[in-house]
């Protein structure tokens, strides 16, 4: 049996392992030309990932991430104000994708293929690319994120809906840090939480995937409301071409980046904006998206293809691992009998998704409601509670764990 997976990120290698783990034949088609690189931004983790991941035999465990023992709130001028122990492994998208890449053969990820359309009938499927080259099957999975070419020729009305806010992202070797912020940083999950706002940093593995000291880096993601217009601005270039959708980082206006470094010595603990002023930031604007199915025939979502939940629980590639977990156990169950195992794979992934599409739309409500005129906003959307932001934050594992049973799915790791 044969799978072909669209889109090499983490979703797409997941499920390649996972099937590949049940005797399945599985080829995966990234259109990019060459290997993906993350700017080495940081991804947070929790245990069903690592447990999947060493289901699928992935050298992949705690000890490939940093796991500071502090959650902290900083106020402006740098002083901690909140603080609670933390346990949280913190690693690097890099280090996950070349523990997955590296462990599947070479032949297996087709570099460069761009799915144009996908052709099915009842024995097969086919995937058409844009070099004019086409692959056959038995069944397609759609591992091919936010804009899903998949996506969108079986579920044509279903786009991402724009949050309101955007994660302004950045990254700093250990080697760039001054010692003494580093030292003073280094056993931190610190926020900055100015009015209206939310910034979350954290030491990360190093660019090449190194926890060693001196090796490391520091992390830095921050959302700030930013509504059409200002997105329309900051996503334009300085040849005044407008990317609709999302400008690559290079191509961010120097500007703008002036801006947010000026924005952070403005309203960011001092630690943390001289961290900021010494990177060059990028940003991602933040969606949700809630796809009504997953399953359409032979071809099947998963990863962001099929649901994007906001980033705060940091869930997004442990969602993609119980998704391409689930595939291959429910295929496996069906004995091999594709339409059964799908529609279990559906029946369970489905109201997940969902699940933590909403979870994670109610912890970003705050930052989404901003945008609105404040007359508009409602008690909760004017004033949070700080202690309780860091707390949900430090809870986020307990909180997956509850909604990986409540929606039975333990059995996969
Ligand atoms: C700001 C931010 C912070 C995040 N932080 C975390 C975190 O801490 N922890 C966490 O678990 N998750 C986090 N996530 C989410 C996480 O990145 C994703 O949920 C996860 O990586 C799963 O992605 P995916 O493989 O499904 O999709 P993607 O990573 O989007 O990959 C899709 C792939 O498909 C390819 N592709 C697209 N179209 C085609 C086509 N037509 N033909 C061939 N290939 C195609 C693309 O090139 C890409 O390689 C974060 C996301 C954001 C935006």
């Amino acid at each position: 049996m044969r799978a072909l997976i669209i889109g090499g990120s983490l979703g797409g290698l997941m499920v390649a392992h996972l099937l590949r783990s049940i005797g399945w034949d599985a080829a995966i088609f990234e259109r990019n030309d060459e290997e993906l690189a993350s700017r080495g931004v940081g991804l947070g983790t929790h245990p069903q990932l690592i447990a999947i991941l060493k289901r699928a035999g992935i050298d992949f465990d705690e000890s490939m991430g940093i796991t500071p023992p502090r959650g902290v709130c900083l106020d402006g001028h740098g002083k901690i104000i909140i603080e609670q122990p933390m346990a949280r492994t913190l690693s690097g998208w890099s280090r996950l994708y070349r523990a997955l890449l590296d462990a599947l053969p070479a032949q297996t990820y087709r570099f460069g293929k761009r799915l144009t359309r996908v052709e099915q009938d009842a024995h097969s499927v086919a995937a058409i690319f844009a070099d004019g080259t086409s692959e056959r099957g038995d069944l397609l999975i759609g591992a091919d994120g936010l804009r899903s070419t998949v996506r969108a020729q079986f579920l044509p009305g279903v786009e991402p809906a724009y949050a309101g806010y955007v994660a302004w992202r950045a990254v700093l070797d250990e080697a760039d840090v001054p010692p003494e912020l580093w030292r003073e940083l280094v056993d931190l999950y610190a926020f900055c939480l100015p009015d209206g706002e939310q910034l979350i940093s954290y030491p990360v593995p190093g660019r090449d995937n190194d926890t060693a000291i001196g090796r490391r880096a520091y992390n830095i993601i921050w959302y700030r409301p930013t509504d059409a217009a200002a997105l329309i601005d900051i996503c334009t270039d300085e040849a005044g071409h407008y990317h609709a959708a999302g400008i690559p980082p290079p191509l961010i206006r120097p500007d703008v980046i002036a801006r947010i470094k000026a924005d952070a010595n403005r309203l960011i603990a001092p630690q943390i904006a001289a961290i900021l002023e010494r990177t060059t930031p990028f940003f991602q604007p933040i969606y949700d998206l809630d796809s009504p199915r997953m399953v359409f025939g032979r071809v099947a979502l998963a990863g962001d293809a099929a649901f994007v939940a906001r980033p705060h629980a940091g869930a997004g590639t442990t969602k993609a691992a119980l998704d391409a977990a689930c595939l291959a156990d429910s295929i496996a169950e069906a004995g091999g009998e594709i339409a059964a195992g799908l529609k279990r794979y559906e029946r369970m992934q489905l109201p997940f998704g969902k699940a933590l599409v909403a979870l994670n739309r109610e912890e970003g409500a705050y930052l989404s409601a901003q945008i609105k005129p404040r007359a508009e906003r409602t008690p909760a959307e004017l004033h949070r509670d700080l202690g309780a932001v860091l707390h949900a934050h430090i809870a986020r594992s307990d909180q997956m764990g509850e909604i990986v049973a409540s929606h039975g799915l333990t059995g996969l790791y």
